[in-house]
């Protein structure tokens, strides 16, 4: 095993193969407060890439309630359960405070002879996405309660594949046929290579590879590399009803910028969090957390940077770059790699120039109920 450095830990760890960023990163920042779960973004993603034969039961992009919602069934408590002590300190590094995992990640814990602790799912893990999860309290027959603890909240989580810098899939892999791209470190599986082994489907923590029984290959979420060789976000990103996302780059905290709005929300303003950092692959969807969600869950969710996040997302209305750059996510199909505030407007950009501008305030435009050009007169529906 190779050390690497993984700065979401604050530490080095322990890795099949040595570093190796790429020569930029994809990334994307999802902010749950605003999901709706109108699974839009599933949809726009299966009739996009996973509408084949072997393929049904595939969602490369799934949304989730939790606490009590998973695909496929129980994807996270499985390995929290098998991973022990995580634990987190702070610590003085070159001067800043920084979170220091203290505990094992999954390349650490691994059983002898294995790159990674993982589990496979079993078909039927697969079989209800989503049913029952929304609902508060089921049925009670003849005098049964509910015995688990029963929560007050539940929030929405959408996944996809996040694009690890250390991903478990490609390091377990024993035909080498998962790669990460060094132009944009989207990771593949190559399809001629693979034989279905399915040792990353058991590695993944976050279960976003799938086996095609019908192509005897495992398959993946693409990032919809397609478009975005041509400056264009993802499917689930541009469809988002909710318009919870924004697709970008990421530089590694020393060299993070504050016109890189990836940079800006995770390592400037730390409001956009990874979803269990202390599985170790350096996940590269990072999410905004939910407010109204208990922190001793969202902390062992998202890391210990909840409540600084939970903080700073709450006072965004008197925070005018915030709250501005908030407001473009899903105002472009275009990929905005940098951006600026001008006054009340904030300006998106790339390489090309300027391709937008969103204003802070929404206009809000009130008709009179009689319109003295057309002579008619409106109902104004609330
Ligand atoms: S999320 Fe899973 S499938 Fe995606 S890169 Fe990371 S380990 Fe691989
Ligand atoms: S389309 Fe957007 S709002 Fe709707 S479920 Fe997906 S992430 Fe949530």
């Amino acid at each position: 095993m190779a050390r690497v450095y993984n700065w979401q830990l604050g530490r080095q760890m322990s890795y099949w193969y040595p570093e190796s960023r790429p020569q930029r990163q994809f990334a994307a920042v999802f902010d749950t407060n605003k999901c709706i779960a109108c699974q839009t973004c599933t949809l726009a993603c299966k009739t996009t890439w996973t509408s084949g034969v072997g393929q049904e039961y595939m969602l490369w992009n799934n949304v989730e309630t939790k606490p009590y919602g998973f695909y496929p069934l129980g994807w996270d408590l499985k390995l929290l359960d098998m991973l022990e002590g995580q634990k987190w300190s702070e610590r003085e590094y070159e001067g800043q405070k920084i979170n220091h995992y203290d505990g094992s990640t999954i390349f650490e814990s691994a059983p002898a002879g294995e790159r990674v602790l993982g589990w496979r799912p079993e078909d039927q893990d697969y079989s209800y996405p989503n049913v029952g999860e929304d609902d508060c309290a089921g049925q009670v027959d003849g005098g049964a309660s509910f015995s688990m603890e029963h929560m007050a909240w539940f929030f929405y989580l959408a996944r996809i594949c996040n694009h690890c810098t250390y991903p478990a899939c490609l390091s377990s892999c024993p035909r080498g046929s998962i790669y990460k791209r060094p132009e944009d470190g989207i990771v593949l599986v190559d399809q001629g290579r693979c034989r279905g082994y399915q040792e990353c489907v058991k590695a993944c923590p976050y279960k976003k590879v799938f086996f095609n029984p019908m192509t005897g290959t495992s398959e993946k979420c693409i990032a919809c590399f397609p478009k975005i060789e041509s400056g264009l976000q993802p499917q689930c990103f541009v469809n988002c009803i909710g318009k919870i996302r924004l697709a970008g780059w990421i530089s590694t905290p020393d060299k993070a910028r504050p016109d890189n709005p990836i940079d800006y929300l995770v390592h400037i303003r730390k409001i956009a969090l990874p979803l269990f950092p202390q599985f170790g692959l350096e996940p590269n969807v990072y999410y905004i957390p939910p407010v109204h969600v208990p922190q001793s869950f969202t902390r062992q969710m998202f890391g210990p940077g909840v409540a600084e996040a939970v903080s700073a997302y709450r006072n965004a209305a008197n925070d005018p770059d915030l709250a501005g750059l908030l407001s473009l996510f899903g105002s472009t199909e275009m990929m905005v790699p940098r951006w600026k505030r001008q006054g009340e407007q904030v300006v998106g950009m790339n390489e090309g120039g300027e391709i937008l501008r969103v204003p802070l305030t929404e206009p809000v435009h009130i008709r009179p109920a009689y319109d003295r050009l057309y002579q008619i007169s409106r109902t104004n529906c609330p």
